[in-house]
């Protein structure tokens, strides 16, 4: 079948923003309210003919395990588990977080090839890397803006490049 994308990241990084860029639709609910997305949800993509599925998440919350949050965690790990590629959604705006690092870890054990995304670098320079998302531990680190678009194209070369 088609590969499956996933898209992690805790809440508000903008994950259903970059998923709708993805499906070319506005299907996710995009909003300032965490945890919007509590299952997953797929949508259709492809890049210079490669097609692939994406799947958008909630936001993880590491340690939080009742309710609603350990709904959101519990997709968030299905997603992991049934993708072969994951797309780490961090935000450039408030930096690296505790958060941030928990999942870098999660995700590390899951074995997964993984792209840190760092996205809302909305002034895009270049040469200025997004340095401290290095530390996070994964070789791919991607500065994008979901919202306008910017390096996107760069994001899916990478995407189809590891597929
Ligand atoms: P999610 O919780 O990770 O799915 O995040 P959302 O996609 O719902 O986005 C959370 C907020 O970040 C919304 O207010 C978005 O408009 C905003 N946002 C998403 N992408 C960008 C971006 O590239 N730049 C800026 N400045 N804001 C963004
Ligand atoms: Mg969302």
């Amino acid at each position: 079948g088609r590969p499956i994308v996933a898209i992690v990241g805790r809440a508000n990084v903008g994950k259903s923003t970059l998923f709708n860029r993805f499906i070319g639709r506005r299907q996710a609910i995009v909003e300032g309210t965490p945890n919007l997305t509590r299952d997953r949800i797929y949508g259709n993509s492809s890049w210079q003919g490669r097609d692939f599925v994406v799947v958008d998440t909630g936001g993880i919350e590491p340690g939080s395990d009742k309710g609603i949050k350990s709904k959101v965690l519990f997709q968030a790990k299905q997603a992991i588990s049934e993708s072969d590629l994951i797309l780490f959604v961090v935000d450039d705006r408030t930096g690296m977080t505790p958060q941030d690092e928990e999942i870098a870890e999660l995700l590390r054990r899951s074995k997964k090839e993984v792209i840190v995304v760092v996205n809302k670098v909305d002034q895009f320079v270049k040469g200025e890397e997004p340095w401290e998302f290095f530390s996070l531990g994964f070789e791919d680190v991607l500065p994008i803006s979901a919202e306008h678009g910017k390096n996107v194209g760069d994001l899916y070369e990478k995407i189809v490049e590891k597929l």
